[in-house]
């Protein structure tokens, strides 16, 4: 791989995107941790169509890693990301070493608040800190000025979403709607993991999510009864082990007992934070699931309007 857009010099990458930036592109970035899928190139095609200069980046970031999970074993396909990578046309494929990004007695970390310590930090007590300090590491890399996520990690959005607002970031956070297999299951890295028959009954979470939402466009408020009925459909697959369900607030991620009718609080509307889905502006409340599956622990959510 030796193509002219590959850089893993996080010095090359700032003084490109500084000049770019002076003659007025607005430059965008989409962090990644590689082995792509269709997931990540939907968030460059995104990041294309609203940004004239766009930098992806492909890193498996050590910090957001426990020493217990599986960073060792975390996909790393450089050739092929770089094959999926060429036809888009992206102006730097970020790409750097471990030793490029944290270079020998690095020791300066972002601490995130109460929205990093729920649901996925209760599993992942350093995960957030690590993406974190990553994501700001990028932003002061590449200065974009859009940053580009997906819904499907929901909760990470938030944290990123919440660094920027309370760290005057000048960088709007978009997140984009999940994209998931013909099933109905998000896309995602670790997927690869799964047996044939774990693949087949993880079906079932896009499937609870559907019924989450069912019964709120049937007028159900009511947060226990709604993961009361999530439950009983993850359960309907044998190898399903239910990490947790949450009904939250879709800013605070505070869980809910029940959906209110109106939003909640405008502090979306804060300057910098894109609503989700410019067309369905106000979420409710969010679900956030995670089930492991043999050794693969899967996450996912839906917004409820
Ligand atoms: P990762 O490489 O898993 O760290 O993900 C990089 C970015 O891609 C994150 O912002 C993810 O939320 C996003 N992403 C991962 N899977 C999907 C998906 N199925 N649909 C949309 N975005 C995704």
């Amino acid at each position: 791989m030796t193509e002219r857009r590959i850089i893993g010099d996080p010095a090359i990458v700032q003084e490109e995107t500084l000049a770019q930036k002076k003659c007025g592109k607005r430059i965008g970035v989409v962090p990644t941790m590689g082995a792509l899928h269709k997931g990540h190139l939907e968030l460059i095609r995104r990041a294309k169509a609203e940004c004239d200069f766009v930098v992806v980046t492909v890193f498996v970031n050590p910090v957001q890693f426990a020493p217990t999970e599986d960073l060792q074993k975390y996909p790393r396909t450089p050739e092929q990301d770089w094959e999926l990578l060429k036809p888009m046309n992206v102006d730097i494929v970020f790409m750097p070493t471990e030793k490029e990004i944290y270079l020998a007695g690095y020791d300066t970390y972002v601490e995130t608040g109460e929205l990093s310590k729920r649901f996925e930090g209760k599993t992942r007590p350093a995960h957030f800190r690590g993406v974190a300090t990553i994501v700001l590491k990028l932003m002061n890399i590449a200065s974009p000025d859009a940053a580009f996520f997906g819904q499907k990690d929901y909760q990470q959005f938030c944290v990123v979403r919440k660094m920027a607002a309370d760290l005057n970031l000048p960088v709007e956070i978009v997140a984009c709607p999940t994209v998931r297999e013909p099933d109905g299951l998000a896309m995602s890295s670790r997927n690869r993991y799964l047996s044939l028959e774990e693949r087949k009954q993880a079906a079932a979470i896009p499937q609870s999510l559907k019924v989450a939402q069912n019964m709120r466009n049937a007028g159900v408020a009511d947060a226990k009864e709604m993961r009361k009925n999530i439950q009983a459909v993850l359960e309907t697959s044998p190898l399903a082990e239910i990490d947790y369900i949450a009904i939250a607030d879709p800013l605070t991620l505070e869980e809910i007992s029940v959906i209110p009718s109106m939003p909640q609080n405008l502090l979306s509307q804060q300057r910098g934070m894109r609503l989700l889905v410019p067309e369905n502006p106000t979420p409710r409340a969010v679900v956030l699931l995670a089930v492991r599956f043999g050794k693969t622990r899967l996450i996912d959510n839906c917004l409820l309007y």
